[in-house]
């Protein structure tokens, strides 16, 4: 028998479907959002939250809502060894709420405001820009009812895409409260009856269920049989349609452009009042690359069993924001070149390089090196391809004389300079560089640390 088994074919165990790696060449749009997002919660006031990937799947059935896509057919879900039923979450507002109930932040001062960042899991049919593990960041505002916190939030959205270099334009809406919500759904309902037939397989099922997701169908038959559908925004009560005016005074005194559409019903079930979405300016009305949404969810609180809390929060996929900053061919920073490289020759150079880098680094400077190769060729053509300007050269002979080689790689002019003054004489060649293109900035500490020779 283990001899059979021996024989059978290893199969190379290859990327889960819906799965991706995160590769070096990426890094820096990985680096770059995830450095924006901490600068704007600091700047915001939001405390960073982290919490499992692994919940429960009853907090996600009790919020999320049965009917929904997620519950029904996108969540991994398993039963563990000890039998609990656990899923990989595919969101992470309702991980908060729990969170914010089992840790008591009740008892802080309100609103608490929390920001988070990372995988979420959802078993969708994979195609260009959406995954089965993909990356989101969201702020939640937890214990404060009022308008001025969801107008803040699409602030912070919006202005997170500003400062990438994208446009894009808020889609927003009321879905005012439960009860009007269900009055609502009925009109819809009943203005659908007749127009049954027409609508695609999973709308038909959607009409019993939940017939406000008709209204964000994809299908373009669908869409069409909506345009004249009744209006959720005309059957709001007075209280909820006073916060969404003032969301929209908030919006048009901060001059940020919306567009009222009475679509954006977001799939989860827990939202109440405001809801937004956010897309790319030039999307045409379509909302296959929506890169945020959100809004209200006074009652998802009290649906986990906690304290009544209104609440509000959006959130943002990190992928869409790459793949349309790279359609976009933004530049980031990040993606510049190393200031210079640090080349060496025989072995007590190598040892003085492996010195000399730290310092510096230390002093700011962005320093590559190949202390792996031997020959001096390899190393500049190392330089070359990664289009630096400026490369050291430390042999036998510069050690002898206390010396370093500093070779201007476009030119190939190479200069010898005293070995204790390379920090000033890199500060001065740098800032040259700077001058001269406008566009790099280097300001690298005082002279005080030159490396002793
Ligand atoms: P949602 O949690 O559904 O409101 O989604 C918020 C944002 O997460 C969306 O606007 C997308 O940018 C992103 N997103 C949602 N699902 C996926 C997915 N399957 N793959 C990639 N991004 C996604």
């Amino acid at each position: 028998m283990a001899k059979k088994e021996s024989k059978q074919k290893f199969e190379r165990p290859s990327l889960v479907r819906g799965m991706k790696d995160i590769l070096p060449s990426d890094a820096f749009y990985w680096n770059y959002i995830h450095n924006k997002v901490f600068k704007m919660a600091e700047d915001y006031g939001y405390s960073y939250i982290e919490t499992p990937i692994l919940e429960e799947k009853n907090l996600f059935v009790r919020s999320i809502g049965e009917t929904t896509d997620i519950v029904e057919k996108e969540m991994f879900s398993f039963v563990d060894q000890g039998g609990d039923r656990l899923v990989l979450r595919p969101e992470n507002t309702a991980s908060v709420v729990r969170a914010y109930n089992e840790h008591g932040m009740v008892s802080q001062p309100q609103p608490v405001k929390l920001f988070y960042y990372g995988s979420m899991f959802r078993r969708e049919r994979p195609q260009a820009g959406r995954y089965r593990e993909f990356h989101q960041f969201g702020f939640e505002v937890l214990g404060d009812d009022q308008a001025v916190n969801d107008a803040q939030l699409i602030l912070i959205a919006h202005n997170f895409f500003k400062e990438l270099g994208l446009n894009t334009s808020i889609q927003i809406n009321s879905l005012g409260n439960p009860v009007s919500r269900e009055r609502y759904k009925k009109e819809l309902t009943d203005f659908m009856k007749s127009k049954r037939n027409q609508l695609c397989d999973d709308c038909k099922k959607r009409l019993l269920k939940n017939p406000l997701r008709v209204l964000d169908c994809k299908n373009d038959t669908c869409n069409e049989i909506t345009l004249d559908a009744p209006q959720i925004i005309d059957s709001l009560e007075e209280e909820d349609n006073k916060h969404f005016t003032q969301v929209l005074e908030y919006l048009d005194e901060l001059e940020i452009p919306y567009n009222l559409n009475s679509r954006i019903i977001r799939g989860l079930d827990y939202y109440t009042r405001t809801t937004f979405e956010i897309w790319p300016e030039e999307s045409g009305g379509t909302r296959q690359s929506e890169l945020g949404g959100g809004g209200r969810y006074d009652g998802l609180s009290e649906l986990l069993g906690g304290r009544p809390t209104p609440a509000a929060g959006f959130a943002v996929g990190i992928e869409r924001a790459i793949n349309l900053l790279r359609e976009k061919k933004i530049h980031i920073p990040g993606q510049e070149t190393p200031d210079i490289f640090l080349a060496q020759l025989g072995d007590v150079s190598r040892r003085r390089a492996l010195k000399l880098f730290e310092v510096l680094r230390s002093e700011g400077f962005s320093v590559y090196e190949s202390f792996s190769k031997d020959g001096i060729k390899p190393q500049l053509e190392i330089a070359n391809r990664l289009n630096i300007k400026i490369a050291l050269i430390l042999g036998q002979k510069e050690i002898i004389d206390g010396t370093i080689l500093l070779r201007d790689m476009e030119s190939g002019a190479q200069e010898v300079i005293n070995y204790q003054k390379t920090v000033s004489e890199l500060k001065k060649r740098l800032s040259k560089v700077a001058h001269n293109n406008g566009v790099k900035i280097i300001q690298p500490g005082g002279d005080e640390n030159e490396p002793s020779g």
